[in-house]
């Protein structure tokens, strides 16, 4: 008995030991599993951040193999500068070009006539990839903001990415988006309103800059429109009393506006222009009109800036006795940067295209060199998918919009610049395409920046 009752006991602490070891198996078991899971995936995406090596030789190889054609078409469009909703020799060019490549072309899309859209798909894929090309120039100065470049470097990422997926059979598709009239016109704002970049999983361009570059431009919301006031005409002198004064309306809400200024952000501004108010001295004038610019730190700033400028307006027309119409001009959204696409755009450009960490500000520097109180119409498209537009130096003296701007965005050394940057959207396209992972990690940055701004449900 006593024999038993041991064996018995000792096999009921083994029982009970069983299971304490059991329950607590049951707890931490899954736990080392997922820690173990997070510890691999971790470890194997830093160990191998970015494309495979040899995919980095062959998109660089055909992009440089292809540079002195892409210089040719350049140089064309450099020395043929069109201004906004006029670009038809660029258009004619490049969607002519990625015809000539087997690309499927179609111009006079999404509401321009300048406007064209290539596709190119080995087999088909549930991404997208679309490149930006810019080609309008400024009245007077032509190239002096280097759009010329943005074509080049849209052509080499076409180039160098085209090349790649036909090597490795990568499934999806590339876009090239011809947008016309960057400068004024809001191209891609038109071209928004018409559907353009909704099947895109993300946009890629760049941009000149003088002295430095980065993958994240920083830009200011701006929207321009014209005010056009109403009056009543009558003699100066014999019958003022029967004139309502359209020049009075329009100097009250310059003067309006003017007031404002005390009270808006230091991001903001109002800029104001008047056009015309009147003929004659001896004539209550009945008509007058002027341009206004405004600016903000974001879409959504600018939003609340626009609601107190529009009652200005009203207030003049009512205190005046004269009516008054506003036309507002295409809407230029801040750009929203995508860090994960920048933050390997800058891993690409450091690690395997050249440039050392000094060439390059990380994409987290905000300082007053990245934030020029400019604004793109890149932006638009930032707030449609995630995207980004960065920014690569081409050792011009003088800022954009400059004569010397315009030298530069002619030379040998930024055309290699612009191919350079072209490389780097080039890969960042392919891993969209190729690691679904990278694309969620894309995808829910940009879904967490549109909750930020109020453009995606909470
Ligand atoms: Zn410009
Ligand atoms: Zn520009």
């Amino acid at each position: 008995m006593d024999g038993f009752e041991y064996t018995y006991k000792e096999r009921q602490r083994e029982h009970a030991l069983a299971l304490v070891l059991a329950i607590l198996l049951n707890i931490f078991l899954p736990l080392i599993a997922i820690m173990a899971i997070n510890f691999i995936e971790q470890h194997s995406r830093e160990g191998t951040t970015g494309l495979p090596k040899h995919v980095i030789q062959l998109v660089s190889e055909a992009i440089d193999s292809a540079s002195s054609e892409l210089r040719r078409l350049n140089l064309e469009i450099w020395n043929n500068p069109e201004t906004r909703f006029k670009e038809e020799k660029a258009c004619k060019l490049l969607a002519g070009w990625f015809e000539s490549q087997g690309w499927t072309v179609q111009t006079g899309v999404y509401g321009i006539s300048t406007a064209f859209e290539a596709r190119f798909s080995v087999t088909p894929g549930e991404r997208s990839v679309c490149y930006n090309a810019e080609y309008d120039a400024l009245p007077e100065l032509g190239h002096a903001c280097g759009h010329n470049l943005i074509a080049t470097s849209t052509l080499a990422s076409a180039v160098g990415a085209s090349a790649a997926m036909k090597e490795m059979k990568i499934p999806g598709t590339l876009i090239v988006m011809g947008t016309p009239a960057e400068e004024t016109g809001g191209g891609k704002y038109i071209m928004a309103n018409h559907g353009a970049w909704k099947d895109c999983s993300v946009v890629l361009m760049t941009h000149a800059m003088p002295d430095f570059s980065t993958a994240r431009i920083v830009t200011k919301a701006s929207w321009k429109f014209r005010a056009k006031f109403h009056g009543k005409a009558a003699h100066a002198a014999a019958a003022p009393w029967n004139g309502n004064n359209a020049c009075d309306a329009i100097v009250m809400a310059y003067n309006g506006l003017g007031l404002l200024r005390q009270q808006i952000q230091k991001t903001e501004s109002i800029q104001s222009v008047i056009l015309e108010a009147g003929k004659a001295p001896n004539i209550i004038p009945d008509y007058a009109e002027g341009s206004f610019s405004l600016r903000a730190f974001d879409s959504k700033a600018l939003e609340r800036l626009r609601s107190r400028v529009i009652p200005i307006f009203d207030g003049a027309a009512a205190s005046t006795g004269c009516t008054v119409e506003l036309f507002w001009d295409a809407l230029y959204e801040d750009v929203v940067t995508n860090m994960t696409l920048a933050n390997r755009y800058t891993h690409y450009m450091i690690n395997d295209l050249g440039l050392t960490p000094a060439d390059i500000l990380p994409p987290s520097d905000l300082s007053a060199k990245v934030d020029q109180n400019g604004s793109s119409d890149f932006g638009n498209c930032s707030y449609i998918q995630p995207g980004i537009q960065t920014l690569f130096n081409i050792n011009a003296t003088d800022m954009p919009h400059t004569p010397s701007f315009q030298k530069a965005a002619g030379t040998d050394f930024a055309h290699t610049e612009a191919l350079r940057a072209g490389k780097a959207n080039a890969l960042i396209g392919l891993e969209v395409l190729l690691d679904e992972g990278f694309y969620k990690e894309v995808k829910s940055d940009w879904i967490n920046d549109m909750k930020e701004r109020g453009r995606l449900p909470e």
